[in-house]
């Protein structure tokens, strides 16, 4: 058997690797023990599972591996954020960041390679997209970052959240995205609340009504626009579902459970979508909805022409809906200094969409014009 028939037990989630044990001959509770040496051991070496029998062991080494992505670089910023470059093939790469706040140590995952739709002010969208992530690259990336971050076996947790709000759209990499995500809220790997595991999506709605068949997790939208003529353009997946189906389904994902909330992202944009009547169109939306807002700098990257609203104006926008009773916050801009921010992940994506290709030829006349 070559190295590539081996399977990567890092795609697997319990039932998978009960499964897979079965089909070994062996009993379903190997899969636990396995389960709990990966994800709060760190071990990537069967030889160190000192509970399985040594022919076991020997078996797995034959069939089996634990391959997480390999980390390029390293890169730590002043404010404490931590971003890694992850090297997933021999073309591309995904970046995962690390946010250490006073209570809490958030995980920012990557769930493709660039990505397919087209968000105007997103750095990531200018990437293109190559692929989706397999579930052992998404899980990998928090197996990685305990390693990195020498959190393993510790019991405190470091990496207490888990936001999927890195490189692609989760919803679009529906499977592995929800095997991932099990995996980080099952009791014998990483075992963190349906809370603290958060997706965030630019609203896939006929896979949001999935999501909500077969998981939990909290959910976070990026609505970024009050009315669908503004958003069409920031968002324009929003022409295929808008905004108002949206909002229903959101409503739908919360509909049993009367204590749970929606985020809903909003990333403020000088002159673009930060005005009072903006504000005042977003209370009209989310007052209807269990909601809380994060408003987000805009974060700069090279190319764009877009440009983050003044301090003074998102706090007006922010008093605005608060007085509307909406519970809003400003979200803080981390790790700016090592390109770490939202919509900043770049990564290394070969583009399959041609967007890079495209991009150029569009902009060629604004730079002859300027030389
Ligand atoms: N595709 C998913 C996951 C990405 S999450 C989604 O759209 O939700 C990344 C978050 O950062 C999204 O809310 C995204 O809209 C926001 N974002 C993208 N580019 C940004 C930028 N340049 N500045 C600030 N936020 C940005």
């Amino acid at each position: 058997m070559s190295e590539h028939d081996k399977v990567n037990l890092l795609n697997l989630d319990q039932a998978g690797l009960q499964a897979f044990f079965a089909e070994q001959g062996e009993k379903a509770f190997r899969a636990t023990q396995v389960m709990k040496w990966i994800y709060q051991f760190g071990v990537e070496e069967f030889g160190a599972m000192t509970n399985l029998a040594k022919g076991l062991r020997e078996k797995l080494d034959q069939v089996a591996e634990i391959r997480p992505p390999q980390v390029v670089s390293e890169q730590r910023s002043e404010d404490g954020t931590v971003k890694w470059l992850l090297q997933i093939d021999n073309g591309n790469c995904i970046e995962t960041v690390f946010i250490p706040e006073d209570h809490r140590g958030t995980l920012c995952v990557s769930s493709q390679v660039g990505c397919a739709l087209d968000c105007t002010f997103c750095s990531t969208a200018q990437q293109g997209f190559n692929r989706n992530l397999s579930t052992a690259e998404i899980i990998g990336q928090l197996w990685v970052a305990n390693q990195r971050l020498h959190a393993i076996p510790r019991q405190q947790r470091t990496i207490s959240n888990v936001v999927l709000m890195g490189m692609g759209e989760p919803l679009l990499n529906f499977d592995n995205v929800v095997r991932a995500m099990n995996i980080m809220m099952e009791d014998n790997a990483y075992g963190l609340s349906k809370r603290r595991v958060t997706l965030s999506t630019s609203g896939v709605i006929p896979a949001l009504d999935r999501l909500k068949q077969v998981s939990d997790v909290s959910l976070a939208v990026s609505l970024h626009a009050p009315n669908d003529e503004l958003r069409d353009q920031l968002v324009p997946i929003n022409r295929k579902y808008p905004i108002k189906e949206l909002m229903a389904a959101c409503q739908r994902y919360i509909a049993d459970d009367s204590r749970r909330k929606i985020t809903f992202e909003y990333v403020m944009l000088a002159g673009i979508n930060d005005s009072e009547e903006h504000a005042r169109q977003l209370i009209k939306l989310l007052r209807q909805i269990p909601s809380k807002i994060n408003l987000i700098p805009f974060n700069p990257f090279p190319g764009t022409d877009y440009r983050c609203s003044d301090a003074a104006t998102i706090n007006r926008f922010r008093d605005i809906l608060m007085e509307a009773g909406l519970m809003t916050v400003t979200r803080k801009t981390r790790g700016e200094d090592i390109d770490a921010a939202c919509g900043q992940l770049a990564g290394k994506v070969e583009d399959k969409t041609k967007r890079k290709l495209r991009r150029a030829s569009e902009s060629m006349p604004i730079n002859r014009v300027g030389t």
